[in-house]
């Protein structure tokens, strides 16, 4: 049966990397058919919204979603909801894309890459598991407020139920039990009730899965160990805030962020699949980008949502082959090896194929 895949290539590098990785999606002759659709500061130029609601119904009926990134300074003043980011954050909360797993692993070959020494990132494979539609970032009351005093106050809303924390805590000692077999589960118990409440259903669903070991760490001490000895973490789980600081720390332990897939699933398997950079603006339209992220975001695609274990096994031994061969993109340079554009990182993947 064709499979459905909806392209959003976004904004500043999204295009670029997307543009790749659909290349190497082609080369493998599945039978999937690819269409398009605007998202971010990209649709807010073209229709004022940045999730038009063709966008959303065409992301629906879609069985997997790559997205490129959304954002830059074009739309920084632009009003709350004409942000290219409420798209992102749109698109993810209509569609129920509760689970965001960012893998941070280090390829033997850029261990020089990371400003960490090689013995404490060396082989380092983790999961992080984030919760996606729910925390702080969508907690309400939200705003700006005056006060009577003519002081002006923000606030947001941390919260959490029990069956939104239950639902990512599967997830996670499902993939856990898939890998290693330990989960850290990381909190504020110490300051925050809603991470007591996170804390405890955690251990609860320890229960369930009696195969994984189960241990617990305040974030502020995540963060710590996450640069000290990173390698003592197989799977960690967390909510949406701590989880976005978190992901971005332990992909930078593998010296690129350029590197790095997530997945954003559904309750069903569906995904949204995109790299966990942003749209770096800084570099945008100069072929500088690093396209792996997004390529490995289709393998990703490829596993999880389009049961396609072998193609995906594929494309991740086409990159290690590319890596192999010296060829690097500026973010992930070293002596001795080869600069590339996008685009002939984007040719030698498909090569490698
Ligand atoms: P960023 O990830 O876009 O860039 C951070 C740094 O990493 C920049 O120096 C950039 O050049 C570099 N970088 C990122 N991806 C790269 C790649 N593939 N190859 C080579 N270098 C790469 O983060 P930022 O600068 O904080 O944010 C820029 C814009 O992206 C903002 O508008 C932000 O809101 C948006 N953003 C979007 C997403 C998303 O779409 N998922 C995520 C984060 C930030």
């Amino acid at each position: 049966m064709t499979k459905h895949v909806l392209v959003l290539p976004g904004d500043g590098i999204g295009p670029e990397i997307v543009t790749e990785a659909v290349k190497v999606l082609g080369t493998l002759n599945l039978d999937i058919e690819i269409d398009s659709a605007l998202i971010g500061g990209a649709a807010v130029d073209a229709t004022g919204n940045p999730l038009p609601d063709e966008t959303l119904e065409k992301a629906r009926n879609a069985d997997a979603i790559l997205l490129g990134a959304v954002g830059g300074p074009k739309w920084d003043g632009n009003a709350m909801e004409q942000r290219p980011e409420k798209g992102l954050l749109g698109i993810r909360s209509q569609l129920e894309l509760f689970a965001n797993l960012r893998p941070a692993i280090l390829y033997p070959q850029l261990a020089e890459a990371s400003t960490l020494k090689p013995e404490v990132v060396s082989g380092l494979d983790i999961l992080i598991v984030r919760e996606l539609t729910g925390g702080i970032y969508f907690g309400q009351p939200r705003g700006i407020r005056t006060l009577d005093n003519g002081e002006r106050e923000g606030y947001n809303t941390y919260v959490y139920s029990e069956s939104e924390i239950r639902r990512i805590g599967r997830q996670a000692f499902e993939a856990a039990q898939k890998r290693g077999k330990r989960l850290c589960s990381i909190d504020k118990s110490n300051v925050l009730e809603v991470t007591v409440l996170w804390k405890e259903v955690m251990d609860e669903l320890a229960k369930e899965y009696p195969d994984v070991e189960l241990s617990h760490m305040l974030v502020d001490n995540a963060a710590m160990q996450l640069v000290r000895a990173p390698k003592q973490f197989d799977v960690m789980v967390t909510g949406n805030m701590f989880g976005d600081i978190l992901s971005d720390a332990a992909a930078m332990l593998t010296g690129s962020i350029g590197m790095l897939p997530s997945a954003s699933l559904d309750e069903n398997g569906k995904g949204m699949y995109e790299p966990c950079h942003g749209s770096a603006p800084d570099i945008a339209g100069q072929g500088k980008a690093n396209p792996l992220a997004t390529i490995l975001s289709v393998a990703m695609m490829l596993r999880y949502s389009l049961n396609e274990i072998a193609a995906a096994d594929r494309i991740e031994q086409a990159v290690e082959k590319v890596l192999d061969q010296g060829l690097r993109t500026a973010d992930i340079m070293s002596e001795g090896c080869k600069l590339v554009s996008t685009e002939e990182m984007g040719a030698a993947v498909v090569a490698a194929l």
